[in-house]
């Protein structure tokens, strides 16, 4: 039985949704910023969590976006 990767569950049949090939409860797809349910197909991952495109996504590690600070080593550029 596959786990959900949001919240470590086993998946049943009927509550499943494939995303980005791992198995989730359907109400476990849901971005991790703004908690609003993703439809299938449109989740941006980013360190086992998912985001919504847009805002969050595209806000939180898009270009153009803000940077989501601490901890991003070696993406600054000073020339
Ligand atoms: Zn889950
Ligand atoms: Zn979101």
């Amino acid at each position: 039985m596959p786990k959900c990767p949001t919240c470590g569950k086993e998946v049943y049949f009927a509550e499943k949704l494939v995303s980005n090939g791992k198995d989730y409860h359907k109400a476990c797809h849901k971005c991790a910023r703004c908690n609003k349910s993703i439809a299938a197909g449109s989740a941006c991952e980013h360190a086992d969590k998912l985001y919504c495109q847009n805002p969050c996504y595209a806000t939180l590690f898009g270009p153009g976006g803000t940077r989501a600070g601490s901890g991003t080593a070696g993406s600054a550029k000073y020339d």
